[in-house]
């Protein structure tokens, strides 16, 4: 299978190789059409708090869909390819498509299956997309991958 190469992308002590079968009825799918044609009525009113893909600037979510799980918004994991990742929870990332099949195989929030989010534009790895059963999910993303689109105005200014 060719997602064994991204081993390092799981946010699990598993290989990512060992990923199950999508359970019948798998809804995600068009969960995530419907963020994507909700958010595109929110993304022409970009703002100064929209958060950008670090790689190609591409929008990708909001600090106003920021969420608290587990009584806390950013979170520090450490896979066990020694990898940390600081993430930061949002109920919405439209800017992000998943490009693998959810797994139960789960150990950084309990009871939520996972998939690979990555941005839509560019690709990029940008965190996973978490769900609980068919009735909840958020975005677990990578802090360190985002950008504020304020800070791209600031850095457009000071570059000499
Ligand atoms: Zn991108």
């Amino acid at each position: 299978m060719k997602a064994c190469s991204s081993h390092a992308l799981a946010p699990t002590g598993r290989p990512l190789c060992k990923m199950r079968r999508i359970s019948p009825g798998g809804a995600a799918d068009n969960d995530d059409q419907a963020a994507v044609i909700a958010a595109g009525d929110e993304s022409r009113n970009i703002g100064k708090h929209h958060l950008l893909c670090r790689r190609c600037r591409f929008p990708v979510t909001n600090e106003s869909w920021a969420i608290q799980i587990n009584q806390a918004h950013q979170h520090t994991f450490a896979n066990p390819h020694g990898i940390v990742f600081d993430i930061r929870c949002f109920s919405l990332a439209p800017g992000c498509g998943s490009v693998s099949r959810p797994s139960l195989e789960f150990s950084w929030f309990s009871g939520f299956s996972w998939q690979i989010s990555a941005c839509r534009r560019c690709q990029m790895h940008l965190g996973w997309r978490f769900a609980q059963a068919e009735s909840f999910h958020f975005f677990g993303l990578i802090a360190d991958h985002l950008i504020s689109s304020s800070k791209t105005h600031e850095s457009t200014r000071q570059t000499p």
